[in-house]
Order: C-alpha cells, then sequence, then structure tokens
C-alpha cells in the first residue's frame, strides 16, 4: 500500500531500527526493491530524484508505474514515494499533486531562515495532502569528499525543527552522495546530540561505501532512514557491462538488462536485513 513515511520512521526511531531509501531509475529497479521487500516484508521508501522524474517521463508516470507494480505483484507492504531533493515549493507540489506520498525538500543551500520559510510553506501544503516532509541542514557534497564547514550544528538543527515542526530531518554529518575519495568520516557524536536533542526521525544520505560496522553505528545512535541511489547504479553497470562482454549477439533489452537482477536483487536484501535488525544489542 502507498503510505506517507511518518508512521513508518516515527515506529523506526523507537525501534532503533532503520527503513531503507532506494532511488529508482526505471521500471526494472522499481520492480526488484517491491519484490524483494515484499519477500522480507519490510517497508521500503522509493526515492525519486528531480533528474530521475525527468528522465521517467514525470511525476504522473512515476505514480502510475509504483501504482501499477503494487496492483500487478500483490505487494502488501508499506511502499512510500518519496521526491528526493525537491529544490524548491514547485517541485514539491507538482510531486504532491502527482500523489506522491513523502517529500524532501532542500532548501540546505539557503541561509538557515530562508530554509525554515521554504519549508514551512511546503508542509503547510503537504499536510493539507497527508504526505510527509523531510528537510536537510548543512550541506551533503558530490564530489566524494565531506567538509567539516558544511556539517550541521547541534543549535540550528534544534532551531530548524522546533520552528517547523517538520517530520524527519537529514542534518549532514561527514556522508556524501556517490563514491567516496578517502575514508568516510561520519561525526558520530554529533549525531548522538542531535537525536538526544530532537526526537524526530533522522535520514543518513550517501549510504553507498559506508561498511556495515558504520550503518549499525549511525543506527543504533539516531539514524532511520539511509538513502542508497550510487550503489545500485555500481552494480547495474558492472552486471550489464559483464553480460555484454560475454554475449556480444543478444539485443533483446529485456535479457539485457534483466543480467543485473539477481545482483541488484542480493544488495536491496542485505541492505534491508541490516537496516531493519534492531541495534538496541
Ligand atoms: P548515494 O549516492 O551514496 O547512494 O546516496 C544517495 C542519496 O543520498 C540520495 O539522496
Amino acid at each position: 500500500m502507498l503510505v506517507n513515511s511518518k508512521k513508518i520512521l516515527e515506529k523506526a526511531s523507537v525501534s532503533k531500527t532503520c527503513i531503507a531509501q532506494f532511488n529508482i531509475n526505471n521500471l526494472e529497479w522499481t520492480k526488484y526493491i517491491l519484490e524483494q521487500a515484499e519477500q522480507l516484508k519490510q517497508p521500503v521508501i522509493l526515492g525519486v530524484s528531480e533528474s530521475a522524474s525527468k528522465y521517467m517521463g514525470g511525476f504522473f508516470t512515476i505514480v502510475s508505474l509504483v501504482k501499477g507494480l503494487i496492483y500487478d505483484l500483490n505487494i502488501s507492504i508499506d511502499v512510500v514515494l518519496h521526491l528526493d531533493h525537491g529544490k524548491s515549493f514547485d517541485i514539491c507540489k507538482k510531486a504532491i499533486d502527482a500523489g506522491f506520498t513523502s517529500v524532501m525538500i532542500d532548501a540546505s543551500d539557503k541561509p538557515l531562515n530562508e530554509n525554515i520559510k521554504i519549508t514551512k510553506e511546503v508542509i503547510e501544503y503537504a499536510k493539507k495532502n497527508n504526505v510527509s516532509v523531510e528537510a536537510e541542514i548543512g550541506g551533503i557534497t558530490t564530489n566524494g569528499k565531506a567538509e567539516e564547514s558544511m556539517y550541521a550544528t547541534l543549535e540550528d538543527c534544534i532551531h530548524f525543527v522546533e520552528t517547523t515542526n517538520v517530520d524527519s530531518l537529514a542534518p549532514a554529518l561527514g556522508s556524501v552522495h556517490g563514491i567516496y575519495k578517502g575514508k568516510p568520516n561520519i561525526n558520530i557524536k554529533l549525531l548522538k546530540e542531535i537525536k538526544e536533542k530532537i526526537k524526530i526521525p533522522l535520514v543518513l544520505h550517501g549510504g553507498t561505501g559506508l561498511n556495515n560496522d558504520i550503518i549499525n553505528n549511525c543506527i543504533k545512535c539516531g539514524i532511520n532512514k539511509v538513502n542508497i541511489n550510487t550503489e545500485l547504479q555500481l552494480v547495474f553497470s558492472r552486471e550489464v557491462r559483464k553480460f555484454l562482454k560475454k554475449n556480444k549477439k543478444v539485443y533483446d533489452p529485456r535479457k539485457i538488462i534483466s543480467s543485473a537482477e539477481s545482483a541488484m536483487k542480493k544488495t536491496i536484501k542485505e541492505k534491508i536485513v541490516l537496516f531493519s535488525k534492531n541495534k538496541n544489542n
């Protein structure tokens, strides 16, 4: 069933577990994620970036695709369709109007007061439509290296959550989008401080390249949603390259694309199992 992320993330926050967000790029990606989450009986979040939404035709196409797959594949778990890094009120509104059940408003590159103002506008519209809202504080880079000057501060997080009443927050803690250059350095102390002061579900962007120990520690200290995009892209492209090298005469796109199915499903399963285990012990 398509739901917003409020209940499942709050439940994860209480139980010190985590929900996986996998970004989708096409029908196959979406199908593999839904099938694996259903098999494991775990809720899942399908993330869609603005560029992926354009690639797939638009928000309405994606909503129809996801609803169709949920129906045709008899998916019974909770599924959240989430706009990832919406940069403006207008883009969030478009996703909500098309039927997305969750949006991220990412005005983190703006001064804090402006970030608060835009986030509040999005929340007001989202609430009327029963849609959950995630926001970001600090900056998460795409150049492989986190910059300490861009980390979130505890004071900003407290002020932001108190004034916006946002459903979930992604504070920049040292993770990056894409491939890490060097060792990832997540500020666990800052994460613990934030979680202690603001009780809402916290989100970690840049889940690719973080080993199981780091992930476990992050979840134990307050992360309730981890976003994975690059890792599935790496698995997909590696498998398709391998297949095409071995099968030079194959031209059926279904055979080419689905050559990545089992490896992608293995990765999806590993992540869901890792994230959903209780970290109290
Ligand atoms: P990765 O690039 O590390 O997979 O992160 C994805 C992400 O955070 C999307 O918002």
